[in-house]
């Protein structure tokens, strides 16, 4: 039996999703051609752009597809930074971010002049806003004055702590900065309205783009979307056929939106009933999996975090070490962190939380999604607390 707590780095494909993806590959044509086999396809993409903007509570034009959030998040930094501040200012960045945006600002940082006005993490791994909205400013840190653009995610990824993104927009509204929001994981779990984060927001600044992917949804790899507010001014990663505004060239993936569309409609209608169970059955593990292993730590916050997310520090055992033990059951979990050449490196989120190195490397991220159920929780709990013991001894 395969048992799977790691939906956070990719969930279950929905059978809907699957049969709307195949079912415009049907589709023959191409979405910019002008004859009638063209126009098909264009109606197929132009129907998914509108049920997303709708899920989203955004408009149609504002919806870009992407290949995924790592290409969306690129486009969001790296283009408002080019539209407003190429060669000097400020990004604003929280600490504990993903790769994605950490990477593309780093990527600024070294190529193109950005100073980079870090953000820190409170012990439960919530931004704070008036840090956020210090930083923006430019009341402290590197460059001056107010910030070229800000970047944050929604949800952490690896802790699942939830953050005020409500709050950090209007901060970023205030300030007059445009703001990125990672909502890869909170899209599904939270709600997330485009124009409600915008809120009172006018012209380019407050909430400018929010990034989602596909195969966190249940949509396949591949596709994903940024939206970009009408407002926003971005420049494009890629140049070609000007398709979605020029912000987006190449031929569009009529079948990967049309997938997304759908997942989306699914998890969206879902949510709050899934949102419970899930947080119900990850409650029951974590009770279980404190009875049984009294040293183990939650971290992240405990009550504002995503539903699924069950983010545990095993003092004394390797993350990396109990993760393959528990594969040897056929059980698959995360530590979280990025993996470099085979090698697990230490949480920079659990090190943002002003926790030392080596709690760090002793950390498992288990997260349940819409397909878990009380047999897969048992299964861990009967497997984990034995891995623990032993990975705790080879340490
Ligand atoms: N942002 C967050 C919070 C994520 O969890 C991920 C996936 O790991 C990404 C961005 C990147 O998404 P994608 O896999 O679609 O490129």
């Amino acid at each position: 039996m395969s048992i799977y707590f790691d939906h956070a780095a990719t969930t279950t494909m929905l059978p809907a999703a699957r049969d709307a993806w195949l079912a415009a590959t049907e589709t023959l044509g191409n979405a910019s051609s002008v004859h009638g086999a063209g126009q098909a396809a264009r109606r197929l993409l132009e129907e998914s752009r509108e049920r997303i903007a709708v899920r989203l509570d955004a408009d149609p034009i504002e919806v870009v597809f992407t290949s995924g959030a790592t290409e969306a998040i690129n486009l969001a930094v790296k283009g408002l930074w080019w539209a407003r501040a190429a060669g000097r200012g400020a990004v604003v960045l929280p600490d504990g971010e993903h790769h994605a945006s950490m990477d593309a600002v780093a990527w600024l940082e070294a190529v193109d002049g950005a100073a980079v006005r870090a953000v820190p993490l409170d012990p439960l791994g919530r931004i704070r806003t008036d840090a956020f909205a210090a930083a923006l400013t430019g009341a402290h840190g590197p460059g001056s004055g107010a910030a070229a653009l800000a970047s944050a995610l929604m949800a952490n990824n690896e802790i699942g702590t939830l953050q005020p993104a409500a709050a950090l927009s209007a901060a970023a509204a205030e300030a007059g900065v445009p703001l990125h929001l990672d909502a890869v994981g909170a899209v599904g779990a939270v709600p997330v309205s485009f124009r409600g984060l915008r809120g009172d927001a006018v012209g380019a600044a407050g909430l400018a783009a929010l990034s989602i992917s596909g195969h966190k949804l249940g949509a396949p790899m591949g596709i994903g979307a940024l939206v970009v507010s009408r407002a926003a001014t971005l420049v494009p990663l890629m140049h070609g056929g000007g398709q979605q505004r020029s912000l987006r060239s190449g031929t569009q993936d009529v079948a990967g939106a049309s997938a997304l569309a759908t997942a989306l409609e699914i998890v969206d209608d879902a949510r709050e009933t899934d949102a419970a169970r899930v947080a119900a059955l990850r409650d029951r593990l974590w009770r279980a999996l404190r009875a049984a292993v009294p040293e183990l730590e939650l971290l992240g916050d405990p009550d504002e975090r995503l539903p699924g997310n069950l983010h545990l520090h095993l003092p004394g055992a390797a993350g990396e070490t109990m993760l393959f033990l528990l594969d040897r059951h056929g059980i698959s979990v995360s530590t979280g962190s990025a993996c470099q050449a085979g090698v697990t490196e230490p949480s920079h989120v659990v090190t943002a939380i002003g926790r030392d190195a080596r709690t760090a490397a002793e950390v498992l991220r288990i997260t349940l999604g819409r397909s878990s159920t009380d047999a897969e929780v048992d299964a861990l709990v009967a497997a984990l607390p034995d891995a623990y013991r032993r990975a705790a001894r080879a340490r």
